[in-house]
């Protein structure tokens, strides 16, 4: 058996598999990063905004009260590591589109358990938007410019780690003993972070994966709204350069990465409703989210192949998910520290 020794091999260089690479890297893990690089990839496409309220039922994301006061701590502390910037704290706006919603809202945000998060009922008129039906100030928001964030990552991993532009090809990877051979690699462990790539993977396809494709608009505005993250039944977040990106569709199933007139004009139709400045298009993208049945991630080991990882799954939170997620998957691979069961893929019979 030869070939040149590391510890894992990471498959896929998006959120998931950077931030996993950034955590195995400060435990004294040698990492091999294959990604096959595509501007289409979500973690390039996503506005990476973290808002703690499901608007459904306006409660409390998933695991809320866990991931919230992680999310800060753990992304200023890359921001020195990297020395970059990328993580924007900012206030939320949930602009209520009808009566009935802002009454809903203002019945949630006067309850114990939410007015930590959501401020009181507002009728004050906010500066560019038109909607007469009120606000909710949200707090504890955020933004993550994911594509600054990769890159700096990627610049201070290329000095520490093998990092190859290719795609994997899974019929390639042999066990060896008790190690797994990719071309010239030999690892203990293989960690697919493929995102929506899953799908091509034999040993993880059949976890229920949902693609969701969406599309994301720059937007240029004729004078400035004052930075916050604003919703509707749509929603607006500054880029950081001046621009403001607007947002989403949900295209369950589609995996088609073109994006359609037809969607940009929708959606800049649903904006002009709530907003009174006016705008233009500069750019239209469209991505695929790895979303997944019940909306939980997927983290662990393949059942009977060992030393075979996936760590995926993270829907349309990946910016909320891995200050959280990073972590505990490196410590189960680096430890054997359980993986939240929540998330742990043992609760599937594959
Ligand atoms: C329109 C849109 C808006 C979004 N907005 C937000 C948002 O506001 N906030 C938020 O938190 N999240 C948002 N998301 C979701 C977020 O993008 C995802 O949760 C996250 O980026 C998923 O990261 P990932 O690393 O799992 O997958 P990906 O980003 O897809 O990365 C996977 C990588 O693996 C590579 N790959 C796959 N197969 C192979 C192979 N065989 N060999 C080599 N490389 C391979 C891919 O090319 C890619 O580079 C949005 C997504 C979309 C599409």
């Amino acid at each position: 058996m030869g070939g040149e020794k590391t510890d894992y091999i990471i498959v896929g260089g998006g959120l998931a598999g950077i931030s996993l690479a950034l955590e195995l890297l400060v435990r004294g893990k040698n990492i091999v990063l294959l990604d096959n690089p595509e501007p289409s990839a979500s973690s390039r496409i996503a506005a990476g905004i973290i808002h703690p309220i499901v608007p459904k039922g306006v409660r409390l994301t998933w695991m809320g009260e866990t991931i919230f006061p992680l999310i800060p701590v753990w992304y200023r502390e890359w921001e020195t590591r990297l020395s970059a910037s990328f993580y924007q704290t900012m206030e939320g706006f949930q602009i209520h589109p009808n009566a009935e919603t802002a009454a809903f809202w203002q019945q949630r945000a006067s309850s114990t358990e939410m007015n930590v998060w959501i401020a009181p009922f507002s009728r004050e008129s906010l500066p560019g938007i038109s909607a007469q039906q009120g606000h909710n100030a949200i707090h504890h928001c955020a933004r993550l410019d994911t594509n600054t964030f990769l890159n700096a990552a990627l610049l201070w991993l290329k000095e520490k780690i093998i990092i190859e532009c290719c795609m994997f090809e899974h019929a390639s990877l042999k066990k060896q003993g008790q190690q797994w051979q990719y071309g010239k690699y030999r690892a203990d462990g293989i960690v697919f972070c493929e995102g929506i790539g899953v799908l091509e993977n034999p040993w993880f396809h059949k976890l229920h994966f949902h693609p969701t494709a969406g599309d994301i608009l720059t937007l240029k505005f004729d004078k400035d709204l004052p930075q916050a993250l604003y919703k509707n039944r749509s929603w607006l977040v500054p880029d950081g350069k001046g621009n403001w990106l607007a947002g989403s569709t949900f295209h369950k199933g589609s995996r088609n990465t073109t994006p359609v007139s037809e969607d940009a004009e929708k959606l800049m139709e649903q904006i002009r409703s709530w907003t009174n400045i006016p705008f233009f298009m500069l750019h239209h993208r469209r991505g695929i989210r790895p979303t997944v049945e019940g909306r939980r991630p997927y983290l662990g080991e393949h059942p009977k192949d060992a030393g075979l990882f996936i760590y995926n799954g993270l829907g349309s939170k990946g910016s909320s998910l891995i200050p959280w997620l990073s972590p505990m998957m490196a410590d189960f691979l680096c430890n054997g520290k359980t993986l939240n069961s929540e998330v742990d893929i043992s609760r599937f019979d594959l």
